[in-house]
């Protein structure tokens, strides 16, 4: 990474520039909001219509380039060189409704339009106008994100969040989680992930995971344990994890870790966007990847081998991830979660989220009553935790043995009926996943500005707005 070119007539101050946006105080010190974010913005416009913008955010000009040849908007796309594409830095307010400053540009020629929206609404807007064309290529969708108002029509909605906090991202949570369910219904009998199991699994290996049969008595809870085993671990052979293998030629940077970084693009040595490795940035999904896999973003990456670029669209309809066959942690724990209720866990299975960038799926060891008045007797109505990616079961400190510390883990449930007689349909799980104590966990929180009861609260006031829409199912 260099340093922006020197300060131009349009420039204010100089800024070190960092790729996903550097956070810093607001000089002014007045605003509610005191942070600043600084981001650089890479345009190209077409020469043959100025109508035509493309934009990218937090990225190096090769990169671009590569995107503008892959959305296929350009045809001569070869020929466009960087000094086609202007570079400018903004300097964006995180809240909603102040001043996005222009403070740094490569070309001071040029009147861009966008430059002269003066709120960072407005541009967030243009961000997301572009993104809906596929013409926006980003590395944090934050910038293309609407803020959701509350559900009108829900009166036991949460309080407003703020942008980031425990709350927001729950909300979130509740939401996206929702949408699974969603895709459940929205299935087609011809997407049967009972009948697909019996005919890739087998229709042996599947009775004996079907909920009936296995809570049925006839498998001690070892048993019970190993059938969950074989299971994962074909589950695993079946959906690895996939990293970036390139669809052209099956080349992968994590086969080749020495490639990573390296580029023969002389050209781009005084860039200020990351130009290492193969991963591009973000863009929005095809027409049919957001209708029938509900993918809410493609990952775009160009090969270190043979340089074609391809995207990764990031799924969330079970049915595609079965056919694709490419996923990571949240592709399979939809999956593997959907595989479970289809199999009659409806009641039996959850969804746990981890803040730190992580999904896996739990099975409760007995079936219990549905007040779940027993829930405290872990060793005999507890969870077992199953992760798919690592074909995991019952390893709950897993991860603090790759020296992960657990601080925000939430378990989500959907039971089958009006979900009025369940308790906890979401759960603070976090002490399930580590070795430390609900007050080291509290520690944590504290240094996010969270606590333990602050937490809770968010759970109790979402864990309504959630019952409210199992109701509906
Ligand atoms: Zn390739």
């Amino acid at each position: 990474m260099s340093d922006p070119e020197p300060a131009n007539a349009t420039a204010t101050e100089s800024v070190h520039l960092q790729l996903n946006g550097t956070k810093e105080e607001d000089k002014e010190g007045k605003a509610e909001n005191t942070t600043r974010t600084t981001i650089q913005v890479l345009t190209f416009v077409d020469p043959s219509s100025s109508e035509l913008t493309w934009m990218a955010i937090g990225t190096s000009k090769r990169k671009f380039r590569a995107f503008l040849s892959f959305s296929k908007a350009i045809e001569t796309s070869t020929s466009i060189s960087n000094d086609e594409i202007q570079t400018r830095a903004l300097s964006i307010p995180d809240g909603p409704t102040h001043t996005a400053q222009p403070i740094a540009s490569d070309d001071n020629k040029g009147t861009d339009e966008w430059l002269s929206y003066d709120d960072s609404l407005e541009l967030r807007r243009k961000f997301r106008d572009l993104w809906k064309v596929r013409r926006l290529l980003t590395t944090d969708t934050s910038w293309i994100k609407e803020h959701k108002p509350t559900p009108p029509s829900s009166t036991a909605a949460p309080t407003p969040a703020k942008r980031g906090s425990f709350d927001d991202k729950l909300l979130f949570q509740v939401e996206r989680f929702e949408e699974i369910l969603q895709d459940e219904r929205e299935a087609t009998p011809s997407q049967s992930l009972l009948a697909w199991l019996k005919e890739n699994y087998g229709e042996k290996h599947t009775l004996n995971l079907q909920a009936d049969r296995y809570y049925g008595g006839e498998f001690s809870a070892e048993e019970q344990l190993k059938t969950l085993q074989h299971f994962l671990d074909w589950f695993r052979s079946l959906f690895p994890y996939y990293y970036d293998r390139c669809v052209h030629c099956g080349a992968s940077m994590k086969d080749d870790r020495a490639k990573e970084g390296t580029t023969n693009d002389t050209q781009d040595k005084d860039d200020d966007g990351d130009d290492s490795g193969t991963y591009l940035g973000q863009m929005c999904p095809s027409v049919d990847e957001l209708k029938i896999g509900k993918a809410s973003r493609v990952e775009v990456y160009q090969c270190h081998k043979c340089q074609k670029v391809y995207g990764f669209p990031r799924f969330n309809a079970a049915w595609s991830i079965v056919q694709t066959k490419r996923g990571r942690c949240g592709e399979y724990s939809i999956l593997l979660y959907r595989m479970l209720r289809a199999l009659g866990h409806a009641n039996t299975a959850r969804y746990v989220v981890d803040w730190a960038d992580h999904v896996w799926v739990e099975l409760q060891r007995q079936q219990q009553s549905a007040d779940h008045s027993d829930k405290d007797d872990q060793a005999k109505y507890g969870w077992i935790h199953l992760d798919p990616c690592e074909a995991a079961v019952d390893n709950p400190l897993l991860y603090q043995s790759w020296g992960k510390k657990a601080t925000y883990l939430i378990a989500l449930y959907a039971p089958t009926e009006a979900s009025k007689d369940v308790s906890s349909v979401i759960e603070d799980v976090t002490n399930r996943y580590t070795s430390d104590s609900w007050d080291q966990i509290g520690e944590r929180r504290q240094a996010h500005g969270e606590t333990n009861s602050g937490i809770q609260q968010a759970i109790d006031e979402c864990t309504v707005l959630l019952r409210t829409k199992l109701a509906y199912y």
